[in-house]
């Protein structure tokens, strides 16, 4: 017999695969490091299993204990897979933005989540920071990790994502690009591969226009899980040698057109990590090798991304792009 105990087992060890047709005229090779083949779905399960064990080691997290954590996505279906089989309860604290879909997501995982109005001031008691805060406070037994500033999430990177891309490469890995969100892929896979490669190997960030990393003020953008208006601890500001800003229609074209060239149905984040990564592949050398980590799927986003009248509405498409289908002709 073959099989896992458990679906934990099957975090990490991603696969790498080559990007063929989204780099026409490009002669250096970039390869996807595709993360929505974790169980969860996404990059975040990493974390998750990292901070959990940590806050276990560290007494914080005991038998019959509550994980509480502001999130709406990968981040809380990573800890309810992980909270299932250590024993935990979970409950999720998400602004009212958030659509039913992503929250019956992490209900059917089994989590409790607490719905906040999006329309107040961070500083109010309802707003979703200080409800968070508060259960727990009240929950006997409730830790909350804290992604924007557990260290355990940058490391969960240093100790596998890191290690994997070298190993993958075969240490021929000469530029790395991922998104920045709360900067723990960039800064764990990052210093792992800056110390591996003895300096180098280029690390570069992707950030959506008007996020602080690449000078912006926080303004809104549409792209979900990257770019900040505040800095994280998390984040390690000597990381990058260089940031690329990506806007909202460059990342939707890029994510639509990997599902439909290289049949990889992934989020936007990943059409803007590519966008930077692509961008970086045409000044390099035809022997260099780019890597790209792309966070997770695409499933979380069709009725906005894949949904051309989503995309239009934005002006990221024009209504006569939408190419004429069988049904048109009947
Ligand atoms: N893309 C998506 C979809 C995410 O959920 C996240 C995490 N916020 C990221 C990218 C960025 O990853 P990190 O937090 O490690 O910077």
């Amino acid at each position: 017999m073959r099989y896992y105990d458990n679906v934990i087992e099957l975090i990490g060890d991603t696969p790498l695969i080559r990007l063929r047709r989204v780099t026409e005229g490009i002669s250096a090779t970039v390869l996807a490091k595709v993360e929505y083949f974790n169980p969860g779905g996404s990059v975040k399960d990493r974390i998750a299993l990292r901070m959990v064990e940590d806050a276990e080691a560290a007494g914080l997290l005991r038998p019959g204990g509550t994980i509480v954590e502001p999130t709406s996505g990968n981040t809380g279906v990573g800890l309810a897979l992980v909270a299932q089989m250590r024993g935990y309860r979970c409950v999720f604290v998400c602004p009212d933005k958030v659509s039913e879909d992503k929250q019956n997501v992490l209900r059917a995982y089994g989590a409790e989540v607490v719905v906040c109005p999006t329309a107040v001031a961070p500083e109010d008691p309802r707003s979703y920071y200080n409800v968070s805060d508060r259960l727990t406070r009240e929950i006997p037994g409730a830790w909350k990790p804290n992604q924007y500033a557990n260290p355990a999430n940058p490391r969960s990177h240093y100790e596998t994502t890191g290690p994997e891309v070298w190993e993958q490469t075969g240490g021929k890995i000469t530029h790395f690009v991922a998104g920045v969100g709360t900067g723990g892929t960039i800064s764990g896979t990052g210093r792992y591969l800056r110390e591996a490669s003895g300096g180098a190997v280029r690390i570069i960030g992707a950030d959506p226009e008007g996020s602080v990393y690449s000078g912006g003020t926080g303004r809104p953008y549409l792209v979900e899980g990257v770019g900040e208006d505040f800095w994280p601890e998390t984040y390690d500001r000597g990381i990058c040698d260089e940031i690329i800003k990506v806007s909202d229609k460059a990342s939707f074209e890029l994510t639509r057109r990997l599902a439909r060239e290289e049949g990889l149905l992934v989020g936007g984040s990943c059409g803007m990590a590519v966008a930077a990564a692509l961008e970086v592949a045409r000044r390099a050398k035809p022997e260099d090798v780019v890597v790209v980590l792309l966070p997770d799927g695409g499933r979380g986003y069709l009725s906005k991304i894949f949904n051309d009248g989503w995309m239009a509405r934005y002006g990221f498409m024009a209504t006569s792009d939408t190419e004429p289908t069988v049904a048109d002709a009947l």
